[in-house]
């Protein structure tokens, strides 16, 4: 038997998620990102459950190859590109889409010969100064583009945001000038808006939207929970308690003894650790639920066990069903008590946990 940890992934709750997305942007299409294994959970689960998405963006050829394989015949765009020079046959007999950001991408598109064209999503740079050409450069490389032989005449066009997760920020419209008058007069479709330009800058929804954490459920601004935004948390990572101590006044608990008992008191042991991707950097007084009552970390989180503060759930017993985050538990707010953000609690779920759907 294996340990009692779980991810469930509420496939329904996908499902509504893709509904909000549509509501949120009427006229957009929808290019779900199922990148890092669809957010950790699970990229063929995923993108099943989304399957009415008009395209895919995954972040490497083999996510890409394996959705193909899966039977996905939707346009499916490698966000950042490819890496390799020899990626562009495969790029080019799965019909892949492609983002170019680089001059040394376009340069490899130029001397290559392939047995048919590819599609091509152009980045421009706006402000955030990751990936991208230049605005002033949209023009230039637009049309060398255009005249490739080895890419498809329609060229889209693309950027990225920094800010959009503040919703007053003055980065995002800044963003937004800097690319429409890069692009302007400039025939394609165009696609700016992740999660939280879709649900809090609608100016920015153009012809493309490319949700990804709001599919799964997830509040994609700096405050607040998947509820706020009608959104509806799809993953639940599961344990159970598999002990409850009684310790004393002073008792030192877990590794350095960082928590000393402040009075005799029951302590939770739950089968789960950082060996599952539950984040090392979760404080004392992180939420956790313990057969649907609300209890809080106490002490170093281990690599396959955490301790619980039970005082105030004197029911508590071994076996248990303990609920890291999940719907009744925002993964907000334990991102925010580990110091970091839900995009990486849920794509750090280990390979060792299974995903149950449910
Ligand atoms: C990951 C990614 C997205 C999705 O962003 P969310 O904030 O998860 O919605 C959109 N566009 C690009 C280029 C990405 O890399």
């Amino acid at each position: 038997m294996s340990r009692p940890v779980r991810a469930l992934v509420d496939t329904q709750a996908l499902h509504a998620n893709l509904e909000c997305v549509r509501t949120a942007a009427p006229q957009a299409r929808v290019l779900a990102v199922v990148k890092a294994n669809g957010y950790g959970h699970g990229l063929l689960r995923t993108a099943r459950t989304l399957r009415t998405a008009d395209a895919f963006g995954v972040a490497s050829i083999d996510e890409a190859v394996a959705l193909r394989e899966a039977g996905f015949s939707q346009p499916i765009l490698l966000l950042a590109g490819f890496f390799y020079e020899d990626e562009l046959d495969t790029i080019s007999s799965l019909r892949l889409h492609i983002v170019v950001h680089h001059e040394s991408q376009l340069a490899a598109l130029e001397r290559a010969r392939l047995d048919r064209p590819v599609y091509v999503w152009l980045k421009i740079d706006s402000g955030m100064h990751r990936l991208g050409f230049q605005p002033e450069r949209a023009a230039e490389i637009h049309l060398r583009l255009c005249n490739c032989a080895q890419v498809e005449p329609e060229v889209r066009l693309m950027t990225h945001l920094a800010n959009a997760d503040a919703r007053d920020d003055a980065a995002t419209p800044d963003q937004l000038g800097v690319f429409q008058r890069a692009v302007e007069g400039l025939a394609g479709e165009r696609s700016i808006a992740n999660s939280a330009a879709i649900l809090g800058w609608p100016q920015t929804h153009a012809d493309w939207v490319r949700p990804g954490l709001m599919l799964y459920g997830v509040n994609p601004f700096t405050t607040g929970v998947a509820s706020d935004v009608g959104l509806r948390a799809a993953m639940s990572l599961t344990s159970r308690l598999i002990a409850i101590n009684h310790h004393r006044r002073g008792d030192a608990i877990g590794y350095g003894g960082d928590y000393r008992c402040p009075e005799n008191m029951p302590i939770g042991v739950i089968a789960i650790g950082y060996g599952d991707g539950y984040p090392r950097a979760a404080i004392t007084g992180t939420p956790v639920l313990v057969s649907g009552r609300r209890v809080t970390l106490v002490g170093r989180v281990s690599m396959d066990l955490v301790t619980v503060d039970l005082r105030n759930h004197p029911r508590a017993a071994v076996g248990d069903e303990a609920i890291l985050w999940g719907s009744d538990l925002p993964v907000e707010e334990v991102a925010r008590c580990a110091a970091t953000i839900p995009y990486e609690l849920l794509c750090r779920v280990a390979a060792r946990v299974p995903i149950h759907e449910v």
